[in-house]
Parts: C-alpha cells; sequence; structure tokens
C-alpha cells in the first residue's frame, strides 16, 4: 500500500513539474505572401507570392521551438492581393476555434503585407479572445538574400508567448516592431521597414526574443466587439471610390448600379467629393447605401461635419480609418445595422 502511495506522489510530481515546464501551445496559420514567395535567383527582385508551404517556414526557424510548442495548418496560399471576404471568414472561424475550443494560447498569421492591415482589422473586430494573435510578413521572398520573413516569423511567436501581448487586440510583427491593428499602415511600396503606427506610432517592439509595450490601443476590439461571424457566410459588399480632380461619376454610379450596401470615398483632403461624384453620393445614400467618407490622405482624421454636413446628408465619417479600414468597419457594422447615426457611433468606438 505504501508502495502504491508513494507511486501516486511520484506520478503526481512528474506530471506537475511537465505541466510547470510546459511551452504554450501556438498555432501558425499560414495563408501565403511574400513570407512564402520564391524568386528566380536569390538577388532577383522578381518573384511569386505563396509558394513554400507551412512546415517550410517552421523548418526555416527551429529557434521558434523554443519558445513554443508549435504547430502549422495552410489555410490559403496566396498573395494578398487575392484576399477576400470568404477567407477572412475562415480564418475568424478557425481562430475563435483554435483559442476558444482548442486549447491553444496563441495564434501567428503568416500573410502578405499588401492587405495585411486589413486582414488584422477585420480580425481585431471578429475575434473573440484576449489571448495574442499576431499578423507577420515579409517583403523579401524566402529565398532572397537577408530575406526579412524568419526574423519576422521569430519575433511574431515571441508576441504570441508573450503575457504582454494579450488583450491588446490583433498585433501586426514586422522589422522588429509592433504594431496594433486600427493603426498600422503599409507606407512603402519595396522597403523593409515599411510598416507605421500611424500618429501615435508603434505599440511596442521585439527585442532579443521579448515583447516589450510603449502603450495599448483605446479603441473597442475582440472581446469587447459587438461583431460576430460564427453564423456569417458571406459579408455586405462595400466598395471603395478614389477621389481626384475632375473625378468622374462612373465608378460610384457602377457601385450604385451592382447594388451594393455601402460606398466608402477616398476622399479629397478631409474626405471631400467631386461635385459630380457628390451627387451621386446624395442618390445612393437617399437609396439606402450608405456612405462613409474617409481620405487619401496618408494621416489625420476625416471629420464628422467640417465641411461636409454629413448629418444633413446622412454620411458617415471615417475619422482615424482609412479607406480600406473604413471599408472593413462598414461591411461588418451593416451586418448589425442600417442607421446611419448607429454606424457613425460604430466608428467612434472601433
Ligand atoms: N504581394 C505580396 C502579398 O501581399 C507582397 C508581400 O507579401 O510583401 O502577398
Amino acid at each position: 500500500m505504501k508502495h502504491i502511495k508513494f507511486l501516486a506522489v511520484v506520478a503526481l510530481a512528474l506530471c506537475i513539474g511537465v505541466s510547470l515546464n510546459a511551452k504554450p501551445k501556438i498555432r501558425i496559420i499560414a495563408t501565403g505572401g511574400t513570407i512564402a514567395g520564391v524568386s528566380t535567383t536569390s538577388a532577383s527582385s522578381a518573384y511569386t507570392a505563396g509558394q513554400v508551404g507551412i512546415q517550410t517556414l517552421i523548418d526555416a526557424v527551429p529557434q521558434i521551438l523554443q519558445l513554443a510548442d508549435i504547430s502549422g495548418e495552410q489555410l490559403v496560399n496566396i498573395g494578398s492581393q487575392d484576399m477576400n471576404d470568404e477567407v477572412w471568414l475562415k480564418l475568424a472561424k478557425r481562430i475563435n476555434v483554435l483559442l476558444n475550443e482548442e486549447g491553444y494560447d496563441g495564434i501567428v498569421i503568416t500573410h502578405g503585407t499588401d492587405t495585411m492591415e486589413e486582414t488584422a482589422y477585420f480580425l481585431n473586430l471578429t475575434v473573440k479572445s484576449d489571448k495574442p494573435v499576431v499578423l507577420a510578413g515579409s517583403m523579401r521572398p524566402s529565398n532572397a538574400i537577408s530575406a526579412d520573413g524568419p526574423a519576422n516569423l521569430y519575433n511574431a511567436v515571441a508576441a504570441a508567448v508573450s503575457p504582454a501581448c494579450k488583450g491588446v487586440g490583433v498585433l501586426c510583427c514586422m522589422n522588429n516592431q509592433l504594431l496594433d491593428a486600427k493603426t498600422v499602415i503599409k507606407t512603402h511600396t519595396i522597403d523593409c521597414d515599411t510598416f507605421e503606427g500611424g500618429p501615435s506610432g508603434i505599440i511596442g517592439y521585439i527585442y532579443n526574443g521579448e515583447a516589450h509595450m510603449l502603450q495599448t490601443p483605446n479603441n473597442k476590439h475582440t472581446v469587447n466587439s459587438v461583431f460576430d461571424v460564427t453564423k456569417l457566410d458571406k459579408l455586405p459588399r462595400v466598395g471603395i471610390v478614389y477621389g481626384y480632380a475632375n473625378c468622374s461619376p462612373l465608378p460610384m454610379k457602377a457601385f450604385v448600379d451592382a447594388g451594393f450596401d455601402g460606398i466608402v470615398l477616398a476622399g479629397v483632403g478631409d474626405g471631400n467629393f467631386y461635385k459630380d461624384v457628390f451627387d451621386v453620393a446624395v442618390g445612393a445614400q437617399n437609396k439606402g447605401i450608405q456612405i462613409v467618407r474617409s481620405s487619401r490622405c496618408p494621416t489625420g482624421p476625416t471629420c464628422l461635419n467640417s465641411e461636409v454636413d454629413d448629418a444633413k446628408y446622412h454620411f458617415v465619417a471615417a475619422l482615424d480609418l482609412n479607406p480600406q479600414k473604413a471599408r472593413v468597419l462598414l461591411m461588418l457594422a451593416l451586418t448589425k445595422t442600417h442607421d446611419w447615426q448607429e454606424i457613425q457611433k460604430f466608428f467612434m468606438e472601433y
């Protein structure tokens, strides 16, 4: 009997020891991008995104196995210029299952940089967990001289295992920096140092495999978001119209004629329309197609009731969101309401 008790105590101690030493369980979901891209020669800038699979990405950075219990899955393998609503819905639902039902401690998503900011913001509004969710990509293909993908992936895993990255919403991890989903923007077409965090700057950085946070976002996200895609298999259709001098109203008309649910204006200055486009926008809004005014300017808000009388026309001002992120929020807002004032409230909160 004493012998059995002794064995039970030893077994318990071993179990406790194992669980104390257990590494965080991190899932890497691969979607393609330049991080999985291959160029014809390592010195060439001509390449195709989304070529190598998840296991190749993991094998290239064995150091991540020291940080976490790593597993991977391939969701799609595309250049992020081909990202779409269907993949977004799949991704958000999959992350919610992994974090809330399958016991994962964090998620890393490998992703192309072209639309990374849109995917990050979509997930920021639809992931129902405060566990770290971190997107990483690269500007140089996997076989380039000085490829930046491996370091970005290592840093993203370091962020995903860090308690500091819990509860701050979805992050992008590029070039040693952590950027929050709402403010992150791609600013350069080819440089490795392409992502910026808007006027408030980066949210943190990774140094020596550890995350250091500098600030926390003050907008609603993840567990505090009202948007739920669990039962959705498609999203409202929202297009973006670009503003410029002597602007043609034809793209705006085309969206109206095609029965889109909403249109975002990438307006000039503080979200201003060219006069011919303005007339089409007023007609669209009267028909129930929600118009959101944003700006083609890279910085600064699109202000409510400033140069344009939004209250009169029932337009919504995008405030701090650029056109591509305003489109994401408008799509999700339209799953909840068609009331322009409610939608404006969402733009103030998220
Ligand atoms: N076109 C690529 C993509 O977004 C660019 C990149 O990943 O850097 O997938």
